[in-house]
């Protein structure tokens, strides 16, 4: 069985929904919250302002972390596809992809 592509949690401090995707880009996991207005269903979802993420680099090789000037993760998630817009750096920037499944251990 596929895992989910998004879930979707209420949040128990104000009883909102947060929902959870994957970003393939960064590897990580990103949250909309009520921020945003989520249209469509679960399995190709819409929201109506882009997901901006600014975080800090960190350097594999010789493990580095909070290294200034943060990756950036700039989106717009509709009908279940990211759109990964140009000031992106990391290496889906300026592409469209599928959303993809939650890794084991994130799909709850
Ligand atoms: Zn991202």
């Amino acid at each position: 069985m596929t895992n989910p592509v998004m879930t979707k949690h209420i949040d128990d401090a104000d009883e909102t929904p947060r929902y959870h995707w994957w970003c393939p880009g960064c590897d990580a996991l990103h949250v909309f919250d009520k921020r945003w207005m989520m249209t469509g269903t679960l399995e190709a979802p819409t929201f109506d302002g882009s997901y901006l993420s600014r975080h800090n680099r960190w350097n594999p090789e010789t493990g580095e972390h909070d290294i200034p000037l943060g990756n950036i993760c700039h989106s717009y998630v509709r009908v279940g596809r990211i759109e990964y817009l140009g000031d992106c750096t990391h290496e889906l920037v300026g592409q469209t992809v599928d959303m993809v499944p939650l890794p084991a251990g994130w799909a709850d």
